[in-house]
This record gives structure tokens, sequence and C-alpha cells, in this order.
């Protein structure tokens, strides 16, 4: 069959057609277990009656109005975000890149309002931070990158994890303005960083006066076990972003700001036609309201523990498992070899997988999935895994 849509993706041959909980179902009646969540999206699953309820009540009353009018659920929803996470205010777009735009535009003028003539960001090897110009630039993937030169100027690349790359920056160049990095890198495949590694920046941002700026996008609400990732340490960040699970599937962005930085975009320097319309901010907030009411970030901890321990205990003996990494919700397995035709493989299980990387198996369930479901997907992963090595 002919595709009139642009070839920006190469579609598994699955149709889905809906989807109850941690399960999807295809136009042909088969069933899989989503261990993806649409990339981190669907943390509470598919149809979830809150989720389903805002949408419905919200669309009632009021789509969209534009950001030239006040907005009351939108200011509901920036009181819970900031509530939540200890942040001053919020700006709406309506996807992660866009979230990191508003991040970038406000290191930059922040850096201008202190006469900084070029301001730079400092960004991170293996970094994915989306795929408009800028935030492409700021990914560390020359995969994202190759073709769309000439990049955007203004960013300086450094290892992840590297606390001493940094301070030789810090020692060398007067025009850097910020740090824009993941509190774990989820694109790369679950790269998790020195348990200090947080805490060292904020230490080398405020020395510096630079804006520490963490892309939450994937790590954030609930998944790793806390809010938000920077929360398992004890810093704040000048800046976050947010967006994936914020909606629960319906298109949103969010970049948060503290301090100096929140006071930077004044009337007329950022905006978005549809960012924060009613439906989206409604339907963030019944998002919110399930995950707080059901502790999710609790729920995450357990889940997690239960499938490393099922991995380790399945995997720890197989050659050609590289390593197991995991962060709450979020788990990596790297094996010695490519392996992307694993997410083919798995629709033959009936899971839903990814593989990042070339060499690593992704896998972002949905928070709300059982015991039995998460067991489950250490077995059929497991199985995959060892029948993928054996051939
Ligand atoms: N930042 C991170 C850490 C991401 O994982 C992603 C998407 O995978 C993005 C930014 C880009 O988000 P979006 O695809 O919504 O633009």
């Amino acid at each position: 069959m002919s595709d009139s849509r642009m070839s920006t993706y190469k579609p598994l041959p699955i149709d889905l057609v809906k989807g109850q909980g941690a399960i999807v179902t295809d136009s042909q009646g088969q069933e899989y277990l989503d261990a993806l969540a649409g990339i981190a999206v669907c943390s509470l699953g598919h149809a979830h009656p809150a989720v389903h309820e805002a949408i419905c009540e919200q669309s009632k009353k009021l789509l969209h109005c534009s950001n030239l009018y006040s907005i009351a659920v939108q200011h509901q929803l920036a009181d819970k975000l900031t509530s939540l996470s200890n942040m001053d205010n919020v700006f709406f777009g309506n996807s992660g890149a866009e979230a990191n735009e508003a991040a970038i535009k406000i290191a930059r003028l922040y850096g201008h309002n202190k006469d900084i003539k070029n301001p730079t960001i400092i960004v991170m090897e293996n970094a994915f931070h989306g795929r408009t110009l800028a935030t492409l630039t700021a990914s560390g993937s020359r995969k994202v990158q190759a073709g769309f030169e000439p990049l955007v100027q203004g960013f300086i690349r450094v290892p992840y994890n590297d606390i001493d790359a940094i301070k030789s920056i810090a020692a060398t160049q007067s025009d850097v303005v910020a740090i824009l990095v993941e509190p774990v890198q989820g694109e790369a495949g679950v790269i998790v960083p020195d348990k200090n590694y947080l805490e060292n920046l904020r230490t080398i941002c405020d020395d510096n006066e630079w804006l520490l700026m963490l892309d939450e996008i994937q790590t954030g609400l609930c998944r790793t076990g806390k809010w938000f990732a920077f929360q398992h340490s004890d810093i704040q960040p000048d800046v976050m972003t947010l967006a994936k699970s914020l909606g629960n599937g319906i298109p949103i962005g969010a970049c948060l700001a503290k301090g100096i930085a929140a006071q930077t975009l004044q009337p007329g320097n950022h905006g978005s036609t549809y960012g924060g319309n009613p439906l989206v901010c409604a339907t963030s907030l019944a998002v919110l309201g399930v995950m707080e009411s059901e502790a999710l970030y609790d729920k995450s901890s357990k889940t997690s523990q239960r499938i490393v321990e099922g991995f380790k205990q399945r995997l720890k003996d197989i050659k050609g498992v590289q390593e197991i990494t995991s962060f709450g919700m979020m788990f990596g397995i790297a094996l010695d070899r490519d392996c992307p035709e694993l997410m083919l493989k798995a629709l033959d299980k009936n899971i839903l997988i990814n593989v990042t990387s070339g060499n690593r198996i992704r896998l972002l369930p949905p928070l709300i999935i059982s015991d039995q479901q998460a067991d489950k997907i250490v077995e059929l992963v497991s199985e995959l895994v060892i029948e993928f090595l054996q051939d």
C-alpha cells in the first residue's frame, strides 16, 4: 500500500486501535503488553477513566481560547506543578522540544541581560532534547543532526557524567550561561550518572552564576520514584522541562523556572497559540490528580525493584548481556551486539518494547502496571533476549 505520509518513521507492521491499562489491541484483535507507554507518555496506561472524564467534561465547556485571555485551569495547573516541584512559574507549550526551546531562550536572555554577547549552553554527549533546530543541536547524536546543518550556535558539548570536563570549561570560557542536562539519559539507553552528579553540577552552576536546566521530559512525574528525578538529590534546578506523561497522551510541554530564571521572559518574548489551552490543562490536572491519589512515585519504586530483581535473576549469567541499568521505571538492557530487530520480534511475543542506541533495549512501562504484568515483562523480554543471543 502506498503511504502518503512523510517517511520520518519506519512503523512496525501493526495498527494499534485501542488500549486499556497496560494492554493495547491491534486492528486484528491481537493484544500486546505495553512495556513502552508510547515512550514514557502513557504513565497512567490507556483509557484511564479520570483522563477520559477530564477530556469529555472540558470539551463540553471550552477547548481553546488563546493565551490572550486568562485561563483559570491553566493557573490551577501551574500552581499544582510549582507546588510539587518548588519552582516559581511555568510556560506551557505543546511538546518536549518546545519546552526545551523555552529553556534555551531563557538561558540566552539571562545571558544577554548580563551583557554576555554569545551566551553558550553546556550540553552532553548522547543527550536527547528534541527535533527542532535548537534542540537537535543541543542533542548529542550525529544521527539526529546530520543533514540539518548549519546547526544553531551557542552550545558546547561535554561527556555525560564528567564533572572535570565542565570544570575545565568554567576555567577557560566566560560566555557560558547554563547547563542543560537529563538527570538520566533516556534516549541514549537509560544511562544513569554517578549519585552526586546533580549536586556537583549545582555547585558549579552556583559558583559561576550559570543556570542549571534539567530536562525531566522522560524522568519527570513519578517515573523515577519521586515526582521529579532531581528530588533524589538535595538540589533545586533553575529551570526544569516536562512533557510526555504530563498529558498522558494529550500533547503538552512545560518549562518551569525559579528565581532569576523565572523573571527572565517578559510579555512579547515568547508564546504559543495552543500552549496551555483549557483542554490540555484540564487533562494534565486530572493526570496529576491520579498520580497523587495513587502515590505513583511509591508504586514506581516498588515495581521497579521487582522488575530489576527479575531481570538480574533471569539474565545474570547470560553471555552477551553487557549490563542492566535502571532508575525507577526506566530500564535499559545493553547487549554485546546491535539488536534493532528485537522490536519486531517482540510483537510475536505480544509485547511492545524499544531498542535505542543500536544495542540497548529500553523499557518504559506504564506506572500503573500490576505485579503480574511486571513479572510478565521480565519473562517475555528475558526470553526474547536469550533466544536472540542464541541465534
Ligand atoms: N527531551 C527528552 C529527554 C526526551 O526523551 C524527548 C523525547 O523523547 C524530548 C526531549 C523531546 O520531546 P518531544 O518529542 O515531545 O518534542
